[in-house]
């Protein structure tokens, strides 16, 4: 699942405990080793980049919500 923290950006969280610790390098909760899915991974990837392009947006027209 995905969670929004406070600035908007997406943060990835695990499916079984909902927690946001991952071990990035097996892809695994670091809680409870639910292992993050591909499709997870795919759908936080796109809301990372529709969050980053966004926020170039909102730089490029001068103004910085995000401070
Ligand atoms: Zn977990």
């Amino acid at each position: 699942m995905i969670f929004y923290n406070p600035s908007g950006a997406p943060e990835l969280a695990c499916d079984e405990c909902g927690c946001r610790w991952f071990d990035r390098m097996t892809n695994t909760c670091y809680e409870c080793s639910a292992v993050v899915t591909p499709e997870a991974l795919a759908e936080y990837r796109r809301a990372l980049d529709a969050f980053q392009a966004q926020r170039s947006a909102a730089a490029a027209a001068g103004g910085d919500p995000a401070r």
